[in-house]
């Protein structure tokens, strides 16, 4: 990036994830000076493919209510924290630049973040998962599991057959 002082090469220091955004610091290689720019998050274009083959477009509105759905009785984990995962999620996927991503991925993504925020939130979630996938072959009969979340997996409604 240009610096805005000299116009010279500026390198990134360090960048950090914020609730609204991608915030970096920058140093300019010519003339020294240290800047800040601050990446507001635009609605990202990334597809998520499902295992049925059909995509959708990533929707860090739809995470923030899953995320809130598996945590609804949670203190740890509200919606401050679902959103922060949510647009961490999100900029981890822009800054690899894909235009998508496999579900399987995502769900590891999510997984992986939300296992260190709050482990009975990561819990019912990967439960969740493993059910829509046909991972674990048991019925769900459990009410933690609460049907399907739809946006790692989606489809088969109606409990379509697994092969
Ligand atoms: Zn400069």
């Amino acid at each position: 990036m240009q610096c805005p002082y000299c116009g010279g090469d500026a390198a990134v220091l360090d960048s950090r994830t914020t609730s609204e955004g991608v915030r970096r610091r920058r140093n300019c290689s010519n003339c020294k000076r240290r800047f800040t720019t601050y990446e507001k998050v635009a609605a990202p274009a990334v597809k998520v493919v499902k295992r049925s083959g059909r995509s959708e477009t990533f929707s860090a509105e739809k995470l923030i209510k899953i995320l809130q759905r598996v945590s609804r009785d949670r203190q740890e984990f509200g919606e401050e924290e679902a959103t922060r995962l949510a647009r961490s999620v999100e900029a981890q996927l822009l800054d690899a630049g894909a235009k998508s991503v496999p579900s399987s991925k995502l769900a590891t993504m999510v997984l992986d973040l939300l296992r260190d925020m709050d482990r009975l939130s990561y819990d019912r979630l990967a439960a969740n998962y493993m059910n829509e996938a046909g991972i674990l072959r048991t019925t769900p009969s459990s009410s933690t599991t609460e049907g399907q979340l739809g946006l790692f997996v989606g489809e088969p409604k109606g409990g379509g057959k697994l092969k």
